[in-house]
């Protein structure tokens, strides 16, 4: 492997999380019994007149805006026209060209292992609409679902840097960062759901490699049908290895689209593209060319939320968290929201942090509930983090409270009130005090030499005070009474 160098380009479908399709009002959503969802116009039947969906052009733009591309201030919808059972016209509305998709010529960045960021160049971001599904039948032969044909779909499409004229993606672990950042961007901007295993985000990467010193890049390979984060970085390096085997070997590396074997984990040859097929692509008749002016797009980009890769550099420089601590907040919209809601009611950001990553998170999983609709509030949190902080209850108590908080909806300062932490000395030193008086052999041990007996000793102050005694106090009052 060591003697070539791949490049990777990306294509990424992403379903558009809006409720009816592209030109009708037929509902969006994922499943359901076949043909429910369709009308004379996503069935493409004559005489029907398509009226685009305004929601789903601002979502591309708004993601063209997210990743720094040149908006088309007009730009058509074309006819892409193939032959396919899963395409009920005949044709496909998509958005040919280099400037005229909605968005093009941008970039992504992508953090690196060194701690860095890489530019990934973005080609395009257009919108397109989505096929039906073709299913195997039970009893044999084949039919059509169009319940999904019509669901507005956006490509985005990786393009070659402009300064080294070759894609920017090298490795496997740079496909997959690069998904990744996309994914949270796009559930970021709430136009997507991100799921890959229900296909509303797919992802064909291209691969190819060449001899170092070539500048030409060599013949590539697409694969399809991955459906995960795990087999998009292992197909990438899957197809690396095969075609560094065959150029070895003597062999040329086919134009080819190849699957992808889940089990296996191995790509297998689907088809050969001996050439790029003619779509005859032109302007869809039907539908009028779109104008946007320089207002209703300045709008747009004041629109955009704070996006995942800002969100983590704030938290790592304003807010003093690790790169990890603020990866695992930021990785999640919700849970980011969430976190920044205890932090301005005064929470100790890097106190939230761990709470949340921690407690909070284990009971949210035991529950299956999601922190929104759980019964803590930031406010709990934050209230928990203040009484634990002085002194009020220690750290075993402060899990024991917390448990009920997240049961009751109490708040941990009412439900410690009357049961806090005992740090009087005099009461502490009473309770030491009964325990050594109940175990003579075990104070005996300490005071032939055996001092790891003390632990057990601490640990029994604790259960005589059912866990509220301060654990500092209780271990330096045994030490002080076994030296009496
Ligand atoms: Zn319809």
């Amino acid at each position: 492997m060591a003697n070539y160098i791949p490049s990777v380009g990306m294509e990424v479908h992403a379903e558009l999380a809006t409720r009816t399709k592209m030109f009708c009002r037929c509902p969006v959503s994922f499943g359901g019994e076949a043909n429910t969802r369709v009308c004379p116009v996503c069935l493409g039947l004559p005489g029907t007149l398509p009226v685009p969906n305004r929601a789903a052009v601002e979502m591309v733009l708004r993601t063209a805006l997210a990743l720094n591309c040149k908006i088309a201030m007009e730009s058509v919808f074309h006819r892409k026209n193939y032959f396919y059972p899963d395409l009920p016209k005949g044709y496909q509305v998509s958005q040919y060209g280099e400037t005229n998709p909605l968005g093009y010529h941008g970039f992504l960045e992508i953090p690196t292992a060194e701690g860095g960021l890489k530019r990934i160049t973005i080609r395009r971001v257009h919108l397109e609409e989505d096929t039906g599904k073709l299913m195997h039948l039970p009893n044999g032969g084949s039919g059509v679902d169009y319940n999904r044909a019509g669901t507005p779909l956006m490509e985005i499409v990786t393009g070659f840097n402009p300064e080294t004229g070759v894609p920017d993606i090298s490795t496997p672990d740079e496909a997959k960062e690069y998904l990744t950042q996309l994914r949270l961007i796009l559930l970021y901007l709430g136009v997507c759901d991100g799921k890959m295993e229900e296909g509303s985000l797919r992802c064909e990467p291209n691969i190819s490699i060449r001899p170092f010193g070539v500048d030409k890049l060599g013949t590539k390979s697409e694969l399809k049908n991955l459906n995960s984060f795990r087999s998009v970085q292992l197909g990438v390096a899957f197809e690396v290895r095969r075609q560094t085997a065959v150029l070895d070997e003597g062999g040329i590396v086919l134009q080819e689209t190849r699957g992808w074997n889940e089990q296996r984990e191995a790509s297998f040859a689907m088809r050969l593209k001996e050439s790029e097929n003619d779509y005859r692509y032109f302007p869809d008749p039907d539908l009028i060319p779109m104008q946007f002016d320089e207002a209703t797009i300045a709008d747009l980009r004041a629109s955009l939320p704070e996006l995942p890769l800002a969100k983590l550099r704030r938290y790592q420089d304003s807010l003093g968290l690790s790169t990890y601590d603020a990866s695992v907040l930021v990785a999640d919209r919700d849970w980011a929201t969430y976190f920044e809601a205890c932090v301005q009611l005064g929470g100790d950001p890097k106190g939230v942090c761990n709470w949340m990553n921690s407690e909070f998170a284990r009971l949210l999983n035991e529950s299956g509930q999601a922190a929104a609709e759980s019964n803590v509030t930031p406010a709990h949190i934050v209230d928990l983090l203040r009484i634990l902080a002085e002194g009020q209850i220690n750290g075993k108590m402060a899990k024991t409270i917390f448990a009920d908080s997240f049961e009751s909806g109490k708040l941990p300062s009412e439900l410690a009130a009357g049961g806090g932490q005992i740090t009087d000395e005099d009461a502490v030193r009473e309770i030491v005090r009964g325990v050594l008086a109940a175990n003579p052999a075990i104070v005996e041990k300490f005071r032939s030499g055996n001092e790891g007996v003390k632990g057990f000793l601490v640990g029994q102050v604790m259960k005589q005070s059912e866990g509220r005694a301060n654990p500092q106090l209780a271990q330096k009052l045994v030490l002080e009474e076994l030296a009496v």
